[in-house]
């Protein structure tokens, strides 16, 4: 099978939207183990918009399109695709009344033009699109596909794992399996240093590490008659990748690293509360993204200023005064006093300097240092971050769940 992608809309070619779609497909297709062969952006202009058409059906079999499903005049990906196909507009009653009951629940007027969302090329297979009002459709002319996606790149993601994935699995006979395993705390070329002999040797599953912020991602993909067979390929390679990195790895699939840490605040039944200066509370906020949170997670304080460090956690002045506020100690004490305040068994506590001024007696921008109070004990780690400000205040709410689980993790095995 081979692919091509064509992302419509003149706000991608004016440099105003960054055309992440495209990557984002890009990405999922060799997964599957497809073949894209190009990449193009068109602006919303019918006429250009035949053109890329008549070129990729020339070359590929798969031709995946996004942005243009809209209800407005310049939205014309699936008219153009029509047309070009010579196909009919036909009335889906289904996609329309999923579009008024959107609206409806939003408490948004249903207007004429939004009827246009509800017309696809004859003989499309609908593509469902649980974020928003826009279905995608695919539609098979003379042996090439045309699979049409809206432009919101939160209801594309969604539509292409739930619908088109099944789409195209199913037009090929291979069935693929893949696996995802999420790792902290080491780098992407570490990762690969460690994998290097499995990764070279190993064709069926392929490894892919991609790097995110602050983690690694590493895909194992394994293609077979069967998805039974694929998997069974699969399973002994994700073993030995466990073998090797252990407990760097945090979770599997969607799995977030905050989803991982506060699992295992359930699992030991741990509470916990935390104290933030240089993040401001996105190491609170990475908690509460978990449904369920509320069951372990009690309490979370911006303590920015020293007056807020020695009131609210009971931070002593003259630690401030003799180690200042970035530094070993004052963060062992921000650990200790939210916990005790909160009635916690764990407190975090976060103090660093996220930049780009503030730099003081040595102490350069991206120092970090996070503690954790747990069971009488508290562990404190000194960290060096690089880039700008949310860069280094990322990292050290990323590297404190890190941290966290990883506690958890070692307490949960003893
Ligand atoms: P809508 O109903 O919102 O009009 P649509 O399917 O018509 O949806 P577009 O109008 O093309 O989609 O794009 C809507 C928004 O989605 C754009 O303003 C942009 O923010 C985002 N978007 C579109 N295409 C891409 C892309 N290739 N990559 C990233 N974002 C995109
Ligand atoms: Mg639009």
């Amino acid at each position: 099978m081979t692919a091509e992608i064509i992302s419509v809309g003149t706000e991608l070619l004016m440099g105003d939207v960054i055309n992440t779609n495209s990557a984002f497909i890009a990405c999922e297709l060799k997964g599957i183990g497809v073949n894209v062969y190009r990449i193009s952006v068109v602006g919303d202009n019918s006429a250009r918009l035949t053109d890329a058409l008549k070129t990729a059906a020339s070359r590929a079999d798969t031709i995946i399109l996004t942005g243009g499903l809209g209800p407005t005049q310049d939205d014309l990906t699936k008219e153009t695709v029509a047309e070009y196909l010579n196909l009919e507009m036909i009335f889906d009653k289904s996609s329309w009344d999923n579009i008024v009951e959107t609206l409806n629940k939003r408490g948004r007027p249903v207007t004429e033009n939004n009827k246009k969302q509800a017309f696809f090329p004859k003989g499309s297979a609908i593509l469902k699109n649980n974020c928003g009002t826009a279905a995608g459709c695919a539609v098979t002319a003379n042996g090439v596909t045309y699979i049409m996606l809206p432009g919101p790149p939160y209801e594309m993601e969604a539509m292409f794992k739930n619908e088109v994935i099944p789409i195209l699995t199913q037009k090929s006979d291979i069935r693929f399996y893949s696996k995802t395993l999420r790792i902290c705390g080491v780098g992407e070329s570490a990762v690969e240093d460690m994998l290097n002999d499995i990764i070279a040797s190993q064709t069926n599953p392929t490894i892919a590490p991609y790097a995110k912020t602050y983690e690694v991602h590493l895909r194992v993909t394994a293609s077979a008659a069967s998805e039974k067979t694929a998997r069974a390929l699969a399973a002994p390679v994700v073993d030995k990748i466990y073998a090797i990195l252990g407990d760097n790895i945090y979770g599997e699939d969607d799995t977030t690293i905050e989803d991982a840490a506060i699992t295992l605040l359930r699992e030991t039944g741990y509470t916990i509360a935390t104290a933030e200066s240089c993040t401001g509370g996105l190491l609170a906020a990475r908690l509460v993204n978990v449904p369920g949170a509320s069951g372990v997670f009690m309490e979370g304080v911006v303590t920015y200023s020293n007056e807020a460090k020695i009131k609210r956690l009971g931070v002593s002045p003259a630690t401030l005064e003799q180690y200042g506020a970035v530094s070993e100690q004052t963060a062992k004490e921000m650990a200790v006093g939210i916990a005790k305040g909160s009635d916690t068994n764990i407190g975090v506590a976060i103090t660093g300097i996220a930049g780009p001024g503030g730099e003081t007696n040595g102490k350069n921008v991206g120092l970090v240092y996070i503690a954790i109070f747990l069971n009488g004990q508290v562990t404190v780690n000194e960290y060096h971050f690089t880039g700008d400000r949310t860069k280094i205040r990322d990292g050290s709410a990323q590297t404190a769940l890190d941290m966290l689980r990883r506690v958890l993790w070692r307490l949960k095995r003893e």
